[in-house]
């Protein structure tokens, strides 16, 4: 990815010299943010939340934090509020990355600056920077794992898969599914991999036809309710689940164990992303193969070097300016690097580097 970077001054921030101890050492001056979280209900978002504002305020900023319910209207009414209240920089992790147009007119017209939080914002040119990790690359990941542990490239099969996708509301969702569908499909055609319930997109445009709305764990459950009862009869075993995320993963193995599956040898494989704590204790007990690791602490320090770089009126780094097009423009994006996590890994990467302790997975 080639590096460069944009420039943007913003007249109602300004940079000091360090006088307080911010994340980055730095004072932030006269910097009023407003940050948009899509939902307590998972553990991600609100580590994400608490961490950015905890080094913006420790900077100097005036931090608004406010948590959707994954409900659209309350994330318009909340940012609405925030501009309304004087925030200059917009934190938005979008719900729905397609109904923000309107709300974002408004956040214009007082100047605001618009970073997409690991949600792009689409049909708008009103989103002036995205930070996120790559989300292909975590679909390429997960596909890559399957191949591997299956053998697929060796020729190895045919093994049932299940394949998942994320909320179709959700622009991330598309991306995790083309990473991976573009690893495992054609051992689909080969039919190195079969899909007992039909539910394997034809191509990756079709992804949103498996996607879980608002990835709720309980939804992807009676999915998988539904595919072992319709599809899986007599002997017949899933070896695989292709799920995006840890909330599908916890319904997806929910539905295993009550249809008899156990962990052993027989167990299908099942991806995840996120490493939430439930599911690292899943990894830990043979219930969930891998997690995508994204490590949120970073993606904040990330946006904590933006929102600096902003109110300064300094250039914003970015290192990717071709992938992500939002319909209107293609959107500055700094990508990071997501990461696979497998038990053997849940100490040295997850305990170690202080993501999780030991404790909250049972350890
Ligand atoms: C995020 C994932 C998360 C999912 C559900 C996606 O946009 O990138 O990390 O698992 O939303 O909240």
């Amino acid at each position: 990815l080639a590096t460069s970077a944009v420039a943007l001054s913003l007249a109602a921030c300004s940079s000091s010299p360090a006088t307080t101890d911010g994340a980055s050492g730095d004072a932030i001056k006269d910097c009023n943010v407003g940050i948009s979280m899509p939902t307590r209900s998972l553990e991600r978002w609100i580590n994400d939340g608490e961490q950015l504002q905890k080094a913006l305020e420790d900077a100097g900023c005036t931090v608004d934090l406010q948590y959707a319910d994954n409900k659209t209207d309350q994330q318009i009414s909340q940012i609405q509020n925030q501009v309304a209240g004087g925030s200059k920089i917009l934190v938005i992790a979008a719900i729905d990355g397609k109904v923000l147009a309107p709300v974002l007119d408004e956040a214009k017209k007082q100047k605001a600056t618009v970073i997409a939080y690991d949600r792009l914002i689409n049909g708008t040119d009103n989103v002036d920077y995205y930070a996120t990790f790559d989300n292909y690359k975590v679909g390429t990941l997960q596909g890559q794992y399957i191949e591997t542990q299956l053998g697929l490239k060796d020729g190895k099969g045919p093994f049932n898969l299940e394949p998942f996708a994320g909320s179709p509301d959700d622009n991330n969702a598309k991306f995790f599914f083309s990473g991976a569908w573009d690893v495992l499909q054609p051992y689909v055609e080969k039919g190195q991999l079969v899909v007992p319930s039909g539910k394997a997109p034809k191509s990756d445009d079709d992804w949103a036809s498996i996607g879980i709305q608002g990835w709720a764990s309980d939804k992807a459950q009676a999915e998988m309710d539904n595919r072992l009862s319709s599809f899986y009869t007599g002997d017949q075993k899933v070896n695989v689940v292709l799920s995006p995320n840890d909330s599908l993963a916890i319904g997806i193995e929910a539905s295993l164990k009550s249809a008899g599956y156990a962990p052993g040898s027989s167990y299908p494989i099942i991806t995840g992303q996120d490493a939430d704590k439930a599911n690292v204790k899943a990894i830990l007990d043979g219930e969930q193969s891998m997690t995508v690791w994204k490590d949120t602490r970073a993606l904040g320090d990330r946006v904590f070097q933006m929102i600096k770089s902003i109110a300064a009126g300094d250039e914003v780094e970015v290192n990717d300016t071709k992938t992500y097009d939002n319909g209107n423009k293609v959107v500055p994006s700094y990508l990071l690097d997501p990461e696979v996590v497998v038990k053997d890994d849940v100490q040295t990467k997850l305990i170690d580097s202080g993501f999780l302790k030991a404790s909250d997975v049972g350890l």
